[in-house]
């Protein structure tokens, strides 16, 4: 009893874990069905970029690392004609305008169908789970994801700043000096100290934790909203992939592929914040996607020429609107209040700190020693800087379809939708390792 009942408000969401569950049994079958579809499955995306921050030699020879590539017969000529058109004008108008224009406002590095070195991937061939993935090389990755917590300035002197109003004006310069002031390095070697948090998910409301990283200046207590944010998204991105590991295991002796319960407890079960993280990002994802719902509803996803749909192209539509409508539901509310951040005097400052680091973020992801691990990682970055944007750059207007249509890449929608889908499926396996664990206490 207890074991699995998380109960109490999700920190800084006004929202309950009953909710997000009871909204996540027919949300989770309605994405699961949705990411399938053409548009949804197709992800163009360059695994083979360098790791731009130290040399990476750890790659994972086993062959569950492996990404199979999609059927390019399956890829609708429009989106190669979409990259076609958007080189042109990038060649004709400097950096180009169709994906530039709100580049300025991305958390992260965007992978799309107009990048020359990218290949298609079909998702639904090389689903996230065991891969074998571990050691140093994956260690190295997660602590330097977790040292871009470190924000270079200190909230001290950040209102120091203010106060004496010496903030950098340009953007850029704040992001140089970030970057300069101990933001990405070559991840140090020194032993992390997980604080594990005792049995029992009655304690998911107890907050977050920083268990790889200390915060950077007056302890946990004295960071602000935005840094939890920050620390809770990534803990939450990192609990999620490790719940689809335990979830889809492989027995290395029998072969066989099967939820293993041990895994479970050892890497989630005792971490409740962990488990709590994953919570946050379903519902900061919700959140997004119910603001962007009038501009995702109006979004082609069609795979055929205008007045050509097939009906894989209606059935999309149809499966998309039920997920608009079920995120955008009354029970979940705001969920997330966008509004509390990035609202106080530093609220420029932080902002582009916070844009940095996750940008930083999108960039580890070449130093991932494992193909599949590193698609996923990238997708899901990608849909979490998808989904901040949403929330904390474009306004109603910028969202309206009439005046954007082409707000948001191909990529980034389908990046999105397949990141609520990831997260959705690790609620789901919750459910049912809790399950599995409450027939072992009968056994017993
Ligand atoms: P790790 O998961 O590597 O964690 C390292 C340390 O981080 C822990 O000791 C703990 O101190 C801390 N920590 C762990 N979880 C959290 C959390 N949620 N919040 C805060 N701190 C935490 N492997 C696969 O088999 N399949 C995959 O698809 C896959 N994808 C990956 C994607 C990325 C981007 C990366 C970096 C790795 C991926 N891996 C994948 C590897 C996997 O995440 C683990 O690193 C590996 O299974 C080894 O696990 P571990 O138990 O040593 O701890």
């Amino acid at each position: 009893e207890g074991y699995c009942s998380p109960s109490g408000p999700i920190e800084s969401t006004h929202c309950l874990y009953e909710t997000v569950e009871s909204l996540n049994a027919q949300l989770f079958p309605a994405l699961h069905e949705l990411v399938t579809y053409p548009f949804f499955r197709h992800y163009k995306v360059d695994l083979y970029k360098e790791c731009p921050f130290w040399y990476e030699n750890g790659f994972c020879m086993n062959r569950n690392c492996g990404v199979e590539a999609a059927d390019e017969d399956e890829i609708p000529e429009k989106w190669r004609a979409a990259a076609l058109s958007a080189v042109k004008v990038s060649s004709a108008d400097g950096e180009g305008v169709s994906s530039c224009y709100f580049k300025e406002q991305d958390f992260c590095y965007v992978e799309d169908d107009a990048d020359q070195n990218g290949q298609y991937v079909d998702l639904t061939l090389n689903p996230e789970r065991f891969t074998g993935y571990a050691g140093d090389s994956a260690h190295n990755v997660w602590r330097a994801i977790y040292e871009e917590n470190c924000f270079g300035l200190s909230e001290a002197s950040l209102s120091e700043m203010s106060k004496a109003g010496t903030s950098p004006k340009s953007k850029g310069e704040i992001a140089s000096a970030v970057v300069g002031a101990g933001g990405i390095s070559k991840p140090s070697s020194t032993a992390s100290t997980p604080q594990d948090s005792g049995w029992g998910f009655s304690k998911l409301s107890e907050g977050w934790g920083t268990e790889m990283v200390k915060a950077p200046t007056g302890g946990e207590g004295g960071m602000c909203e935005e840094k939890k944010v920050y620390y809770r998204v990534i803990s939450g991105l990192h609990a999620s992939i490790s719940i689809h590991i335990c979830h889809e295991y492989l027995d290395q002796a029998t072969g066989e592929w099967s939820p293993n319960l041990e895994c479970f407890i050892s890497r989630l079960a005792t971490h409740p914040e962990r488990l709590s993280n994953v919570y946050f990002n379903a519902v900061l994802l919700l959140r997004a996607v119910a603001r962007a719902a009038p501009y995702l509803e109006a979004y082609d996803i069609s795979t055929s020429p205008v007045g050509m749909e097939k009906e894989s192209d209606v059935l999309t539509r149809k499966k998309f609107g039920e997920v608009l409508k079920l995120a955008g539901g009354e029970e979940m509310g705001k969920g997330f209040d966008e509004g509390d951040f990035f609202a106080g005097p530093d609220a420029v400052i932080l902002k582009e700190q916070f844009k940095t680091h996750f940008r930083n973020v999108s960039r580890i992801m070449d130093c991932v020693g494992c193909d599949k691990c590193r698609l996923w990682g990238k997708l899901q970055v990608s849909g979490i800087g998808t989904a901040l944007k949403i929330l904390f750059e474009l306004d109603d207007k910028a969202l309206d379809p009439k005046v954007n249509p082409d707000l948001l890449q191909r990529s980034e929608v389908v990046a999105l939708i397949n990141t609520l889908h990831r997260i959705s499926e690790s609620l789901a396996a919750v459910e049912e390792f809790r399950k599995i664990y409450a027939s072992t206490q009968i056994e017993e």
